[in-house]
């Protein structure tokens, strides 16, 4: 019986771990670094980082654009954190400070902040411009992750 694993990146130390879906992804550990693959929390990314989860990634990496000065930005980040307790493992939560890492927003075409994307193997599986709700974060997530 062949077992069936899904590719993991470590929000740590980025190694690509390979978890069994039969095993609670919750509990699972880095190989390397043995931090946890998930703690309920938004990953803080940069430009290269982003690229390596989003390449290696069998899990929907739901990405939240900001800036420390951006209001709306601020009203988005508990939503934001709310979603990754209750959605990982089922997706990765991820953060990227536009002031840092202008080219990551340039890549995505980012035009105004929050900006939130689902990436779902590489690929933009959809995108949202501004302030959102918990519910299309739970939507994007129900419907990539199953
Ligand atoms: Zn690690």
């Amino acid at each position: 019986m062949t077992v069936e694993k899904r590719r993991v990146v470590c929000p740590k130390c980025d190694s690509i771990n390979a978890v069994p879906r039969s095993r609670p992804a919750e509990k699972a550990r880095c190989g390397r670094c043995h931090a946890l693959l998930f703690e309920g929390a938004p990953v803080e990314l940069d430009a290269a980082r982003l690229r390596k989860h989003i390449a290696n990634s069998d899990v929907p990496v739901i990405v939240d654009f900001w800036a420390p000065w951006c209001g709306p930005c601020q009203a988005m980040a508990p939503i934001f954190a709310q979603a990754a307790r209750s959605l990982e493992p089922r997706a990765r939560f991820v953060k990227i400070n536009v002031d840092d890492n202008p080219q990551a927003a340039r890549d995505y075409g980012v035009q105004g902040i929050p900006a939130l994307f689902a990436l779902n193997r590489g690929e933009v599986a959809a995108r949202h411009a501004g302030l959102a709700e918990a519910n299309l974060l739970k939507g994007w997530v129900e419907r990539l992750a199953g």
